[in-house]
C-alpha cells in the first residue's frame, strides 16, 4: 500500500499523546499505517466519507493474515465521537508497541479511527443526527420504542427543554431537580438516564429511529473481515465511566466469564459485566451486537469482546451526579442554546469528562491500556512464542 508522507521531522515526537484535533489525529493514524503495512503484505487503508460531511472520514487499517487466517484483532475507537481523542492515543500506543509481537502469517488486524468522526470533530458524543451510536446497534429499533418507561417522568431533570441561564442558576436548579428525583432511587435515575431511549430525538442517549450510516459501515466492515478467522478479539475504547485512576474492562451481557474470572484471566485489576448490578443496562450496544451475531452465525468461532472504559470524573455518587449534570447541560446547550458564561464553563466541564487534561491521567491510562493489551493478547494466544520474541 502507499505510505502516507510525513510532513516535518519533529511533528510526531510525542506519538501517543492525545491529539489536539480530529484532522491531526487522522493524519497521524494514516501515517502510522506504514508500521502495519511493513509487516502485513496486502494491508489496506479504507476510508468512508460521511455522506453529508465528506471531509469527515471513518478510517480503517485492514490487514489480513498473510498465510492462514487464524486470529483477528479488532480495535475500534471514537464510537462516542469526543471519546475518540483518548481512543486515538490508545490506538497509537497499540500501533507503536504491539505489531512486532504478533504473527502476521496467522494474525489479522482491523483498526478503526474513529467510528463517529462528526462527534470527534465537534467534541461531542453523538453523531450528526443526535444519535448515541452505542445505542444504535439493533436490527429492529422500532421494537425498542416502549423501552425506558420512566424517561418522560424525569424530563425536567434529564431533558430541560429551554435555553440555559447562568452557571450558578443552573447548578442550583439541577441540584433541586436531583433532590426531587432522589426519593425514586439513585439506581432508577441512573438506569433511566443511561440505558438509552428511542422516543425523544432531542433527548440524551437517543438510540435513533433507524440504523445510522456509521453503524451500517461498521457492520459491513466487520462482517466482511471476520468470516474466515477462527478466533476474534474485539476491543472498543471509551472514556467517562468508572473510577478516575483505573481503567475498567467491560464485558458484554452475553459474556459467560464472570467479572472476577475475567480480571484473573487477563491480569487486570478491574472488570465488570454490563448489567444493572455492575454497570448499567444498555440496549443497542456495539460490542454485544457483534458478540451475539458471531455466536449465532458462527458458533464454532472463539470470540472475546469487551470495552475499555477509562474513568475521568470518578464513580462516587457525587461524581456520578456531576457527570450526569455535564451530560444533561451539554445536550441542552446544543439543542436550546444558553448564556456565554455557561457555554464557556461547559466546554471545560465536558472536555474534562471525556478528554482529561492532567498529563498524569494520560500516563496512568497508558499504563492501564498496556496492562490490558498484554493480559488479553497473551491469554488469547496472540503473541509470538515469547522465546522467539526475545531472541
Ligand atoms: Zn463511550
Amino acid at each position: 500500500m502507499k505510505k502516507p508522507r510525513l510532513n516535518g521531522s519533529n511533528r510526531w515526537n510525542n506519538m501517543t499523546d492525545i491529539p489536539a484535533n480530529y484532522e491531526f489525529s487522522r493524519e497521524r493514524f494514516r501515517a502510522s499505517a506504514s508500521a502495519i503495512s511493513d509487516r502485513w503484505a496486502g494491508c489496506r487503508f479504507i476510508s468512508h466519507a460521511l455522506a453529508d460531511s465528506p471531509d469527515l472520514m471513518i478510517d480503517v487499517i485492514s490487514a489480513d493474515a498473510t498465510r492462514e487466517k487464524q486470529k483477528l484483532l479488532i480495535i475500534t475507537t471514537g464510537l462516542h465521537g469526543v471519546e475518540g481523542y483518548v481512543g486515538a492515543a490508545v490506538l497509537q500506543l497499540f500501533i507503536e508497541e504491539y505489531p512486532p509481537r504478533l504473527e502476521p502469517e496467522t494474525t489479522g488486524l482491523l483498526l478503526v479511527h474513529p467510528i463517529n468522526p462528526y462527534g470527534m470533530k465537534r467534541r461531542i458524543r453523538v453523531n450528526q443526527n443526535g444519535v448515541d451510536l452505542n445505542r444504535n446497534f439493533e436490527d429492529d429499533l422500532s421494537a425498542l420504542k416502549t423501552l425506558n418507561p420512566h424517561y418522560e417522568s424525569l424530563a425536567s431533570l434529564l431533558n430541560p427543554a429551554r435555553p440555559l441561564k447562568s452557571p450558578l442558576y443552573e447548578k442550583l436548579a439541577f441540584a433541586w431537580n436531583v433532590l426531587k428525583a432522589l426519593p425514586r432511587g439513585a439506581s432508577l435515575i441512573r438506569e433511566t438516564a443511561l440505558m438509552g431511549q428511542y422516543r425523544a430525538p432531542d433527548g440524551m442517549y437517543f438510540g435513533g429511529f433507524e440504523p445510522q450510516e456509521e453503524t451500517k459501515f461498521i457492520q459491513r466492515t466487520i462482517f466482511n473481515q471476520i468470516t474466515e478467522y477462527a478466533q476474534i478479539v474485539f476491543l472498543d475504547i471509551h472514556t467517562g465511566y468508572g473510577p478516575r485512576w483505573q481503567m475498567t474492562l467491560c464485558n458484554p451481557p452475553s459474556e459467560k466469564m464472570s467479572a472476577q474470572e475475567t480480571a484473573a484471566r487477563f491480569g487486570v485489576p478491574r472488570a465488570v459485566g454490563v448489567n444493572p448490578e455492575e454497570f448499567y443496562t444498555i440496549h443497542g450496544d456495539m460490542v454485544e451486537y457483534f458478540r451475539k451475531r458471531v455466536q449465532e452465525k458462527y458458533p464454532e468461532k472463539k470470540m472475546y469482546a469487551a470495552a475499555f472504559e477509562f474513568g475521568t470524573y470518578g464513580d462516587s455518587l457525587l461524581e456520578s451526579i456531576h457527570s450526569l449534570r455535564t451530560t444533561v447541560f451539554e445536550n441542552c446547550l446544543r439543542r436550546h442554546g444558553g448564556s456565554d458564561a455557561i457555554r464557556k464553563w461547559m466546554k471545560r466541564e465536558y472536555d474534562e469528562l471525556f478528554v482529561p487534561s492532567d498529563p498524569k491521567w494520560l500516563k496512568k491510562a497508558e499504563a492501564d491500556a498496556r496492562q490490558a493489551f498484554e493480559g488479553i493478547l497473551r491469554a488469547e494466544g496472540f503473541f509470538k512464542e515469547e522465546s522467539s520474541y526475545f531472541e
